[in-house]
């Protein structure tokens, strides 16, 4: 999905944040260093380590340099994004403007004699409450929000957009945010109000239920606001990439091209949705940049998530994120409460002034368990690279696109690097994976029933 909407919103839709970043994980690759002759012949002899220092060293140290510094950044934007959140949350709790808006909240609800009263008051007071955070959030986060997903993307050549559309997509985003946001905490204060004690566990339910039908939705209201996606029609493209769908019982007629260079120079291919929502999607980056080979490797890649069910599986791992999340944070909660409760004018859990500490606490874990994550996700990502080889045999392909991923992200770094940052495997970890499976020569197979005779093998 896109980085268009605002971290801290993101963060506060913690969920939405992981379903978009993860049932819709992408492989994504950019310009094309191609490589000597030498190594792509000689497959008897090959030296997987030998192999992978190869190709790794056609790429330029100018442009090394600079996709290390692009991703280096990214490590400590992950660090200020943070510190703006918590500084955010902390002054709406210390200023009261949290409190007051709690209560302005309140009194427009009671006093209105539009408004309908009775068991429809508190919904309503946590819609008013949370438009305005999340307006107030949008417009405090805004500068690192310029900066990171415009200035920085224009300064290392990635952005394709000018400011206004850029703007206007902000504004979309924003717009989705709230509207998601508030229909989600309108059910989770429900629960808060009903089950203080056990609200963790009721608001694990809701917040699974939130993250799958967000990833059903997605790919039929979401994406479409910020791009085009058409069927893809050539069919030497084409026809490839559906012969490898139906050989591993992938349900799907079509493929779509997305224009993602309306917003990027980014390569780039998805699978997004569950059940009928499903769709598999190639950006037209990827089309103009990519052979054949290279494409059928990202492509099948993407249907290692389908077929190996990652949708389920993410979707399970971070419901179990959440649960311990959410239990942590009703300690801390309650804690916090009790200690600065009566400063900041927070009654408990079910008070909707008590927001900010909520997300000052949810986003601290999210931040904490970065590793974790990173690394639940980059298991998966490895899992759909070993179905992309073995689908797609292609472990040259596999390697050219590793490098072009390494216009964006580090190609070559220290393992420890790479368990806390990297949610997909590094260019190095790809290329050696490749190498691998060529210096291992599997055959192509053969057909016992064209062959006849022999029946074992
Ligand atoms: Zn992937």
């Amino acid at each position: 999905m896109h980085a268009n909407m605002s971290k801290h919103l993101v963060l506060l839709l913690i969920t939405v944040c992981f379903t978009f970043a993860l049932i819709s994980t992408s492989a994504k690759e950019t310009p094309i260093p191609i490589a000597p002759d030498g190594i792509e012949q000689n497959v008897q002899a090959l030296d997987p380590a030998a192999a992978t220092q190869a190709w790794l060293a056609t790429v330029p140290k100018a442009q090394r340099e600079k996709s290390d510094a692009y991703f280096e950044g990214g490590y400590w934007l992950i660090l200020w994004n943070f510190l703006l959140t918590a500084v955010i949350s902390i002054f709406l709790l210390a200023s009261r403007i949290s409190t007051r808006l709690r209560d302005f909240a309140e009194r427009v609800c009671r006093g209105s004699r539009w408004l309908p009263q009775g068991s429809w008051q508190l919904p309503l007071q946590v819609i008013l409450y949370a438009i305005a955070y999340f307006l107030i959030v949008a417009a405090l986060s805004f500068p690192l929000n310029l900066y990171e997903n415009f200035f920085r993307e224009h300064q290392y050549g990635f952005a394709t957009q000018s400011f206004l559309p850029w703007f206007r997509e902000q504004l979309i985003g924003l717009g989705i945010a709230i509207v998601a946001g508030t229909i989600l905490l309108i059910v989770l204060y429900g629960v808060f109000r009903r089950a203080p004690r056990t609200w963790w566990i009721w608001g694990t339910v809701v917040a699974v239920v939130f993250m799958f039908v967000t990833a059903f939705i997605a790919p039929v209201f979401i994406e479409p606001l910020f791009n085009t996606y058409k069927p893809l029609t050539k069919p030497e493209i084409r026809d490839p990439i559906l012969a490898m769908a139906r050989a591993n019982q992938i349900p799907v007629k079509q493929v779509f091209e997305v224009d993602a260079s309306r917003q990027t120079t980014r390569v780039s291919a998805n699978v997004a949705g569950v059940l009928g929502t499903t769709r598999i999607a190639l950006n037209d980056n990827l089309l103009k940049q990519c052979t054949l080979p290279e494409i059928r490797e990202v492509m099948a890649h993407e249907m290692g998530h389908y077929v190996l069910n990652h949708g389920a599986k993410l979707l399970t791992y971070f419901g179990i994120f959440v649960l311990i999340g959410f239990a942590l944070t009703r300690a801390l909660f309650d804690a916090a409460v009790r200690r600065w409760g009566g400063r900041w004018g927070v009654c408990g859990i079910a008070d909707p002034a008590g927001l900010p500490l909520l997300v000052l606490i949810l986003s601290a874990m999210v931040f904490v368990a970065t590793p974790v994550l990173n690394t639940v996700v980059r298991v998966t990502e490895r899992e759909a690279d070993a179905f992309g080889i073995n689908t797609s045999r292609e472990p040259d392909g596999m390697a050219k696109v590793a490098l072009k991923l390494g216009a964006y992200r580090k190609l070559d770094p220290t393992p420890l690097e790479e368990f806390i940052f990297f949610d997909h495997p590094s260019g190095r970890s790809r290329i050696r994976m490749a190498m691998d499976w060529k210096a291992a020569h599997l055959p192509a197979g053969e057909s016992p029933v064209a062959d006849g005779a022999s029946s074992i093998r």
